[in-house]
């Protein structure tokens, strides 16, 4: 449904309107009929209580923050958190004499060496989209509520499907629901799931008041999306492990990060909280030239070259080594490449990655003679 104005019945009516939330309906900034279904949604596979949908996945992260710090609070953000979480904490937060501090992504009870008496909350990313680390979000939460700490976790990489936050104790899970809810890269949207009552009065006034409202046919589009959203994971996360295990073997191909392979050092963590791999993971290849990554992506046929991702369509995204290596507590001072897959057969995606890689080894000898 579609509003901007909601009408009353009579003056007494229109004069408690603020009364209707935070659930109820009193002017479209506050959601519409749709909106309050997707939230219902989206809620019920969070395995939570409430919903707050947002007009993008940035959109979400920024008023869940926004929501619950102050001016003199200290506010710990993973380096493995998605990049504009990290600007608006770093120059807009910190401008407002917030304490923004980032602490290792790859952290677990160590991360009570981070915490101050005015420590507010914890942003985590599991795991980080780019890099993949996994936090051990178990073992920070139990530090956190020792010390009456929120926490908050961008949750996108798994979706509910594969783990759910608010079960493990988180206060916030947050969906970039561009990607995987979505699933057709044709809107932008974003939640934040929770089971406190009070947090979800609150943010639902962060929500109005930033004026962060939701599009009624964008929230149409991820209600259709979602009936699809469990066999595109399955399908895309098959896809995905298979793809992952051969690159793994390839000569050029130096690390696969896929917290799913038993190569990697969040596996242990992946194997005992979640439920599925998803179809997000990224390379590191042997180092080499930036005329070798040109040759690799200009080989692709297949992949689009873009950033985003969980959608039916695979997608090759490059972050450069400069950024690898000024990040805190950098993984790698390599460029990365990041693969999201798709629906398509596996067995076409793979040759298509060989070529490239071809190309990235032809282009690698021919510029080190
Ligand atoms: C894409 C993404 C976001 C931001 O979502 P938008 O809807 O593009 O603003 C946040 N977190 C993660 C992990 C993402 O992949």
């Amino acid at each position: 449904m579609r509003a901007s104005t909601v009408v009353f019945d009579s003056l007494a009516d229109f004069t408690r309107r603020k009364e209707r939330q935070p659930d109820g309906f009193s002017y479209g900034i506050t959601g519409t009929p749709t909106a309050r279904l997707l939230e219902h949604r989206i809620a019920a596979l969070e395995g939570g209580t409430h919903c707050v949908v947002t007009p993008s996945g940035q959109s979400a992260l920024m008023t869940a923050v926004m929501g619950f710090i102050r001016g003199g609070d200290h506010l710990l953000v993973s380096a493995a958190c998605y990049g504009a979480l990290k600007t608006f904490a770093q120059k807009w937060l910190a401008g407002f004499n917030v304490e923004v501090e980032i602490y290792p992504p790859a952290i677990g009870a160590d991360i009570e060496a981070y915490i101050k008496p005015n420590t507010k909350m914890i942003c985590m990313e599991s795991p980080g989209t780019v890099t993949m680390e996994m936090p051990d979000i178990p073992a920070i939460v139990k530090v956190a509520k020792r010390h009456g700490v929120m926490t908050m976790t961008d949750n996108t990489w798994a979706s509910p499907l594969a783990f759910r936050p608010l079960e493990h104790g988180v206060d916030l899970s947050i969906e970039a629901a561009t990607k995987l809810f979505g699933g057709h890269s044709d809107l932008l949207l974003g939640s934040i799931s929770m089971n406190d009552f009070s947090y979800y009065e609150i943010l639902r006034e962060t929500q109005s008041v930033l004026g962060q409202q939701t599009s009624p046919d964008d929230c149409f589009l991820v209600l259709r999306g979602l009936e699809t959203l469990k066999v595109r994971f399955d399908a895309q996360s098959a896809t995905a492990l298979q793809i992952a295990r051969k690159l793994e073997d390839h000569p050029s191909v130096e690390k696969v990060l896929f917290p799913a392979l038993e190569s990697d050092t969040g596996n242990m963590i992946w194997k005992r909280d979640f439920k599925g791999n998803g179809c997000l993971f990224s390379l590191i290849l042997r180092p080499s030239t930036d005329t070798a990554y040109i040759a690799f992506f200009d080989a692709l046929t297949h992949f689009a070259i873009g950033a985003s991702w969980g959608g039916v369509h695979s997608l090759a995204a490059f972050y450069p080594a400069p950024l690898q290596a000024d990040r805190r507590f950098p993984l790698t001072d390599q460029p990365i490449i990041r693969l999201s897959i798709g629906l398509e057969e596996g067995d076409l995606l793979m040759s298509d990655l060989l070529g490239g890689l071809d190309a990235f080894d032809k282009a690698s000898g021919a510029t080190s003679t």
